[in-house]
């Protein structure tokens, strides 16, 4: 196993306090990871400093032959990537392996691609006898601090655009799940020039700390909680950083009374509770018309009941547990909150799994109202609520009542209806008789507290890119 960490081309422990890596369908400790030192976290800024002069200087098709490189260490080692993050997160291996790692080898490619062929405006003579031309640059060093749900992939994320762009990267794993990153900076430090990436381990509030407020990071990239979001922002605004945020979500399912029953029921079986509802996108507020409420409680709660999790053989599991213990625990007071109001069923699961993993029973809390805390909040956790609408406009505003604003989905058989209340929501992504779906092509991101930074796409390398205008008089 990688535990060192990448600072320009060297390989260091840390030296400060050490953080238990735990194996969350145990419980047990995997192994301690100190973290870094301040000097080597001003070692790693410096690091990407000195690369950043000549990596902004390559060509697109020289950056792209270095990510297509890394797209293909991953996928070369895909077996030994998905161990590690099923181990480190406790995710069933399948998930890891069929869905997270070929959306992850494709994210690669796909900034491969994208950085040869962004588009823009025309060069042309705007001012008579002068030449006007749009450039995009690099930005600099970004400091890129991810979450823990998706270790490997917001990895991919943060750093696929930001190298393309030409930039070169403090990269910051989260002090839970760091075991992917420390492998991969091993495939890194033989692709990549010293110092283009730079991976270092520690907590939010020290290292994080450290890095967003350090006057040579021009950028910083972060996924993660709107509070922590806030904190980018005031630390941001002491030398005026550019920010990528992508912050929490609560994803509203407004399900109309003609939308095809077994549908909805697979999909939100599947959609709310993957990665055990760990996910800013999560299918986890529903909003059932009138009609389709009762017979919607009954199918979810049904087939919610037979996901599979907690099974010794891990290829059976559809989900896994939490990535924490205090993760699980503070699922479980949102739900116990919830049952003490009169008004709430919880349909099916309410209880935390047996043994010494951290797992959380899939859960579905019926007869929700808007103003319940369950609806309002991240729960971050294998639960689903669902309220019951009357009318599309209440459907819509209480679906918009939410200081996120990330994803959101809407099912029906009838288009109109679909775009019409597609167009009323105020969401980075509205999905269409689906949820979830993800493509490298499209961007991912929120607007109001999920924030504003989009991940994927040539959006993306819009934000990880600085436009500029050059003018050139004519003698
Ligand atoms: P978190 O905000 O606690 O931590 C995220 C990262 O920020 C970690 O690496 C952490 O060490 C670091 N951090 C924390 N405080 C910091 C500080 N003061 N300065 C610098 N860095 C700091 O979030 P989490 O609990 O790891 O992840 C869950 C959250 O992430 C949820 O709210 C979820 O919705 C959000 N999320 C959003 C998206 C998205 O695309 N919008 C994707 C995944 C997760």
């Amino acid at each position: 196993m990688d535990t060192q960490m990448l600072i320009g081309s060297k390989f260091e422990k840390g030296t400060e306090t050490e953080e238990p890596i735990l194996n969350p369908k145990t419980g047990a400790t995997i192994l301690n990871l100190p973290e870094a030192n301040p000097a080597q976290i001003e070692a790693a800024v410096a690091a990407a400093e000195q690369a950043f002069v000549l990596w902004s200087r390559t060509t697109p098709a020289q950056r792209s032959g270095y990510l297509l490189k890394i797209a293909d260490r991953i996928e070369a080692e895909a077996n030994e990537f998905a161990a590690l993050e099923a181990l480190n997160c406790g995710k069933p291996i399948n998930a890891v392996l069929n869905d997270e790692i070929p959306a992850i080898v494709d994210c690669y490619r796909f900034f491969a691609g994208a950085v040869r062929s962004m588009p823009g405006v025309l060069a042309g003579e705007y001012l008579p006898g002068h030449t006007s031309m749009v450039r995009r640059d690099a930005i600099g060093i970004v400091a890129s601090i991810a979450p823990w749900n998706y270790p490997l992939m917001m990895m991919a994320w943060k750093l696929a655009p930001a190298i393309a762009g030409g930039n070169t990267v403090v990269f910051k794993p989260s002090e839970q799940t760091p075991l992917t990153a420390l492998k991969l900076a091993t495939i890194l430090a033989e692709i990549l020039p010293e110092g283009v990436v730079n991976v270092v381990l520690g907590r939010g509030d020290s290292v994080g700390n450290t890095l967003i407020n350090h006057p040579k990071v021009n950028m910083i990239s972060i996924t993660g909680d709107v509070a922590t979001g806030k904190k980018v922002l005031q630390a941001a605004a002491k030398s005026v950083k550019r920010t990528h945020l992508e912050l929490g979500g609560k994803a509203p399912v407004i399900v109309f009374d003609d939308a095809d029953l077994g549908a909805v029921v697979n999909g939100l079986r599947a959609f709310g509770y993957y990665n055990a509802g760990q996910d800013c996108t999560a299918a986890c507020r529903i909003y059932a018309g009138k009609k389709i409420y009762d017979k919607l409680v009954a199918d979810l709660s049904s087939a919610v009941s037979t996901i599979k999790y907690n099974r010794p053989d891990d290829t059976e599991n559809e989900i896994g547990p939490l990535i924490s213990r205090r993760q699980r625990d503070r699922v479980s007071s949102f739900v116990e909150r919830a049952s003490e109001l009169k008004h709430i069923e919880i349909t099916t699961g309410g209880k935390p799994g047996e043994g010494s993993g951290f797992y959380y029973q899939p859960t579905v809390v019926a007869g929700a109202l808007q103003e319940d805390e369950i609806v309002r909040r991240e729960v971050f956790g294998p639960v689903v609520s669902i309220t019951r609408f009357s009318e599309v406009d209440e459907a819509v505003k209480w679906a918009n009542d939410s200081d996120y604003g990330l994803a959101s989905s809407v099912w029906t058989k009838d288009v109109s209806r679909a775009m019409a209340t597609a167009a009323r929501l105020q969401y980075g992504c509205t999905w269409i008789n689906t949820h979830f779906m993800l493509t490298n092509e499209m961007p991912h991101g929120g607007v109001k507290q999920s924030g504003y930074g989009k991940d994927m796409s040539l959006y993306a390398l819009e934000d990880y890119t600085a436009v500029r205008h050059v003018m050139v008089a004519h003698g």
